[in-house]
């Protein structure tokens, strides 16, 4: 079976791990400093904080804003479940707008829902490629809003020039699965010196000094021997993008022909593409449904995954939720029915690639 995902943990990755066991520093070392410091450096912003996951990213993000019950916050319907999660648990009113094409979140449909008590507006850089900053950026200036950036899926992508993470506050993810693993893991990232200061604090039970609380604050440490397994990752990531961004091209290139299917958006020279997921749609014109095409490609050992199969607000559970606003996005729904995440991770080989290709030919084969 070609793998969606694969998790591989190299040598040097496995020496640091092994010194911070010996070392005794299993919580807090001094590798969770230097995993910040690469990971401010390389998202060219003078802070980041680490923390234990991408959700905590968010949550924490969201806190440090101080919204109140009633404010709003503009997001995107077709994301994992963590960015609603993470605007319930501050407490906030979450609203929708529609995707576009690069299944992101479409900056006029955001302007539509803009009204006096929106507070911050969270794109979500979707399977590794920006969303449209500029015109997110001039609404967001225009009507005073925070921007939180979800970037679990981005780190390293940028938008014309300046790096995803460093629009308004970054959250980043460092989930097994994601392009940058620390097992569970998370990065906050800012250029506002009050704001990283405010995380610091808040990740640390709300304690500059020992047991002097400033505010109501959690639980978010990274730890030492996490931290450790992000840095050799870190010091390579641009080999990785190059390596996924090389997959994806292959893969597009091999599937140009095919009907029924269309291809993800490339990187443009507006914003680059990290790859987090190579992810076509299955069009109706198509021989199969989007179901079986999955089904076939497992039986040709083709590995594949939906993401997402519906809107993120579409269960039960937040149907009669308060901080839930059932907003129309008619686009969000039928990406959420035709996509398909085909394997590009950086541990392909250019044949396991060229069986992918071959396989989806062969089940679009009317
Ligand atoms: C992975 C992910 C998260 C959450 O990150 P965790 O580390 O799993 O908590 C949030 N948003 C998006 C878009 C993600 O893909």
């Amino acid at each position: 079976m070609i793998p969606i995902t694969s998790v591989r943990i190299d040598e040097d990755q496995e020496a640091l791990v092994l010194e911070v066991l010996r070392s005794g520093q299993v919580a807090a070392g001094q590798y969770v400093e230097r995993l910040e410091e690469q990971f401010a450096e390389i998202h060219q912003v003078r802070h980041a904080v680490a923390v234990n996951n991408g959700t905590t990213a968010l949550i924490a993000a969201m806190k440090a804003l101080d919204l109140q019950p009633g404010d709003e916050v503009i997001t995107t319907p077709f994301t994992f479940v963590a960015t609603l999660n993470a605007i319930l648990d501050a407490g906030a009113t979450a609203r929708f707008a529609d995707i576009g094409d690069d299944f992101n979140i479409d900056p006029a449909a955001v302007q539509n829902l803009i009204n006096d008590r929106t507070k911050a507006l969270m794109p979500v850089h979707l399977y590794g490629l920006p969303a449209q900053m500029d015109l997110l950026t001039d609404l967001a200036d225009a009507a005073d809003l925070a921007i939180i950036e979800d970037a679990a899926q981005a780190v390293g992508a940028s938008f014309r020039g300046q790096m995803v993470g460093s629009f308004g506050i970054g959250c980043f993810s460092l989930y097994a699965t994601k392009n940058i693993s620390t097992g569970e893991g998370g990065m906050v990232t800012t250029d506002d010196d009050e704001i990283a200061d405010r995380l610091r604090v808040m990740r640390n039970q709300g304690m500059r000094q020992r047991y002097q609380y400033e505010m109501a604050g959690n639980n978010y440490r990274l730890t030492n021997l996490a931290a450790a397994l992000g840095i050799p990752q870190l010091d390579r990531i641009d080999q990785l993008i190059e390596a996924r961004n090389r997959n994806a091209d292959r893969l597009r290139a091999g599937l140009a022909g095919i009907e029924g299917l269309m291809p993800p958006l490339a990187a443009t020279s507006d914003r680059t593409h990290v790859q987090h997921q190579f992810t076509i749609r299955v069009l109706e014109s198509a021989p199969v449904s989007r179901d079986e095409f999955v089904e076939a490609l497992a039986e040709r050992d083709v590995g594949s995954g939906i993401y997402y199969p519906k809107v993120v607000f579409d269960y039960d559970c937040y149907r009669a939720h308060p901080g839930v606003v059932q907003d129309h996005v008619p686009r969000a729904m039928t990406a959420a029915e035709q996509v398909v995440s085909l394997p590009v991770h950086q541990h392909l080989t250019t044949d396991e690639i060229d069986r992918v290709i071959e396989a989806v030919g062969e089940v679009m084969q009317p």
